[in-house]
């Protein structure tokens, strides 16, 4: 092992999650696997989200969904945020579904399919209060009218109409019912306008679990797949997810100091009283984030210690008192179970950096080792 630090990722949670959220939603299921797999590995999650009985893959961008095809995976794929020259040609060699939320992309994809002689599958994606990509509703009669049109002629197949929500994880939002809404009604638009979709979804890891209106033909998974409970819930919270993911690292020197000791640069931090420091080989470049100095610990010696001073941009200092700490011990940043005693859990990194579990998954390091278990090769 020549990493300074490994995220562990458990594959047996990834494939127990999807279980557990199919026997909820009791729809398919789409593995969002982009951004890496929030960071768990792209490949080896989707093999084993797919082995679980979900049917499709997600992902961002084009380059994802190339990448998940040179492992050799064929599942079902939607990809979702293009640039308008974005070379869709491979994605509809590749067989891969093209999210569209503008004339101008239906365009460029309609062409790129005459020019192949090969029907690219699209799904036609509406905007009804996120306000990021997706047609509004000014703009989406006339995407689903080319759409319509460029499907008469054979250069497109609409096979999806989705939309995305803003805040499912706030339960009884009235947003999301305005959502659901505005999502039946572009639906309803698409349909009557000559559009038959197969597969309609609007659901997020949160939606998919509390609001079944939103569920349609299938959800999108992404945070309840790596484990992570949507509604901020520290534990495996209601529905028994499990955390996929552990950050460990190990103790690389300790020392002994006594009261008035400045920790690390400023320093921002002085000791009070005599106390032993532990150094940790990770910093902010591997995802310990700045935004929660003052505020995290991890669990080092069967407790957690808090983090003291600056984190660096490699290192960070642990305050592990009167703990009889070695070189060489095991830390777990963040893992599996939560509580007191326990390691920190993703959600409560989320609260100390104020920011949302998906960016402190995500915000792991390239230089962190990823360490899968239970991998499969073979599924596609
Ligand atoms: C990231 C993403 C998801 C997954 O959201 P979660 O809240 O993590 O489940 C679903 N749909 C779209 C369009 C996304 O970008």
């Amino acid at each position: 092992m020549s990493a300074l630090a490994e995220a562990v990722i458990d594959l047996g949670a990834i494939t127990s999650n999807v279980r557990t959220i199919a026997s909820v939603t009791d729809t398919e299921l789409m593995a969002v696997v982009k951004a890496d797999a929030f960071g768990h590995g792209a490949v080896p999650v989707a093999r084993a989200a797919l082995c679980a009985g979900a049917g499709w893959l997600g992902v961002t961008s084009a380059a994802e969904a190339l990448a998940l095809r040179r492992a050799g995976i064929t599942a079902p794929t939607l990809s979702w945020l293009h640039r308008p020259d974005d070379d869709f040609g491979k994605l509809i060699t590749a067989g891969v579904d093209i999210g569209v939320s503008t004339t101008t992309h239906l365009r460029a994809v309609a062409d790129a399919a005459h020019r192949l002689g090969v029907p690219a599958m699209v799904q036609l994606k509406a905007d009804t209060g996120l306000s990021r990509n997706g047609a509004g509703w000014n703009d989406w009669p006339e995407l689903v009218g080319w759409a319509r049109k460029y499907e008469r002629e054979g250069g497109v197949r609409v096979r999806g109409v989705w939309s995305h929500l803003a805040d499912a994880d706030i339960p009884g939002s009235p947003a999301l019912a305005r959502q659901v809404a505005a999502f039946e009604e572009a639906l309803g638009f698409a349909r009557s306008a000559g559009l038959d979709p197969d597969l309609v979804h609007l659901a997020n890891s949160a939606a998919a679990l509390s609001a079944p209106r939103s569920r349609f033909d299938l959800c999108r998974i992404g945070l309840a797949l790596y484990g992570v409970d949507p509604f901020g819930q520290a534990g495996p919270g209601e529905f028994g997810l499990r955390a996929a993911l552990t950050l460990r690292t190990t103790v690389v020197n300790v020392k002994r100091v006594p009261a008035g000791t400045g920790v690390s640069y400023g320093p921002e931090y002085v000791t009070k009283a005599p106390t032993t420091l532990a150094l940790l080989p990770l910093g902010y470049a591997d995802g310990v984030t700045r935004a929660a100095e003052g505020r995290a610990s991890v669990w080092l010696g069967g407790r957690r210690c808090p983090i003291v001073g600056r984190i660096a941009m490699d290192q960070c200092v642990v305050d592990a008192g009167e703990l009889p700490v070695t070189i060489g011990d095991p830390v777990v940043v963040f893992g599996a179970d939560g509580g007191d005693d326990a390691a920190p859990t993703v959600a409560e990194w989320a609260r100390w950096a104020g920011t949302n579990p998906h960016e402190i998954l995500t915000g792991i390091g390239a230089r962190v080792a990823r360490d899968h278990l239970h991998e499969r090769t073979q599924v596609s």
